[in-house]
């Protein structure tokens, strides 16, 4: 099949994105798009390609003295009735296209028209974002490649309406156990309820005061959260185990550790099992490239409130923030769509931004 990323689609950010959006590409099944990616790529003779898996590096040398990583995720939810692209008016509409093959397209336009950028970059187009992370493609590349993402700066080209969204929450789950003893409910004198002891643990979070973090000029909201209860053993037998499963996301001053321990604090008296936790990401806008890409897109930056593969970048010490055109409400929705101006006003940003 001849690649539908022709030069002229190439040349205009919104033509990229429907074609790129026709592409079907659903998790774990990126191949045909990455590879037309990857010959796009190969033809631009300032950039050296690698590729990964389905999962395509691409990068300029210019002994510049600041790098730059500009990534997006190549897959998207499974399809719902909305594919191939459609246009309506301003809008795209299809199956990615807000999350994210509108940044997608930034980041394909980008790295084949601008030849000789203030900064050098790194693009990355991945596979797997949408599923477990063991086939998230920065994963992987950070297991097999760690020194393809090094870089000063990064910004990944998630949803976020044209607004920068800085830095990410932390997440974690745990849960909380109220015990007691059983016995049949005929004599519940006899026993000790798990259900009732359970009582504690709700008013603690009914309590709860979260706390609003300023960073950078950036607010992060926490929350602690119960999302699942578990408790009882028969319609005749006083319980002896209630389990409350609460998630706690955190603000990025905050470590996993000390997430962790203020659980415990929150929850004391109480055994805590900790399930499941990513750490955050601090906003890092102080670093040069972060500083410039701020006054490039004119707009104060708000706090990322959900986690996004911008902690993997924290991670390794890298400040990124998050920088797309489509609305993050639409994501993974049946009417999921992008408006062209948005596009058009993103892509000039980031044009101003690194050339
Ligand atoms: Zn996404």
């Amino acid at each position: 099949m001849a690649n539908p990323l022709t030069p002229d689609v190439m040349a205009d950010p919104v033509a990229l994105t429907r074609a790129l959006v026709d592409i079907e590409s659903v998790s774990l099944q990126e191949k045909e798009i990455a590879d037309c990616v990857e010959e796009v790529l190969r033809a631009a003779p300032h950039l050296s390609v690698w590729r990964h898996g389905n999962t395509v590096m691409a990068r300029t040398d210019l002994g510049r003295s600041q790098r730059v990583v500009l990534a997006g995720h190549l897959d998207t939810v499974p399809i719902n009735d909305n594919f191939p692209a459609t246009i309506q008016g301003d809008l795209i509409y299809g199956c990615g296209t807000s999350d994210m093959k509108a940044g997608v397209a930034f980041a394909l336009h980008l790295a084949v028209s601008v030849p000789e950028p203030r900064f050098d970059v790194t693009y990355f187009f991945y596979e797997a974002e949408e599923v477990d992370s063991q086939y998230n493609g920065l994963n992987l590349i950070a297991g097999a490649h760690p020194e393809w993402l090094a870089a000063d700066f990064a910004v990944l080209l998630e949803p976020t309406y044209g607004v920068v969204e800085a830095g990410c929450q932390g997440t974690m789950r745990a849960v909380v156990r109220a015990t007691g003893r059983r016995a049949h409910s005929a004599r519940s004198w006899r026993g000790v309820n798990a259900i009732h002891a359970a009582g504690e643990v709700l008013r603690r979070l009914e309590a709860y005061e979260p706390r609003t973090v300023p960073i950078d000029g950036c607010t992060y909201r926490e929350g602690l959260n119960a999302v699942r209860i578990r408790g009882g053993v028969a319609g005749n037998v006083v319980p002896d185990l209630c389990e409350v499963e609460v998630n706690y996301r955190f603000a990025p001053d905050r470590s996993e550790a000390e997430a962790h321990a203020h659980v415990r604090e929150v929850f004391a008296g109480f055994e805590v099992e900790v399930v499941d936790s990513s750490s955050g990401a601090l906003p890092g806008l102080t670093a040069p490239p972060a500083r410039e890409f701020l006054a490039a897109v004119g707009e104060a930056p708000v706090a990322k409130l959900g986690w996004t593969d911008v902690a993997r970048f924290a991670a390794l010490g890298i400040p990124a923030l998050n920088f797309g055109p489509g609305d993050p409400n639409l994501a993974h929705a049946p009417d999921e769509h992008v408006e062209i101006g948005k596009i058009r006003d993103g892509a000039a940003t980031l044009h101003r931004w690194l050339s």
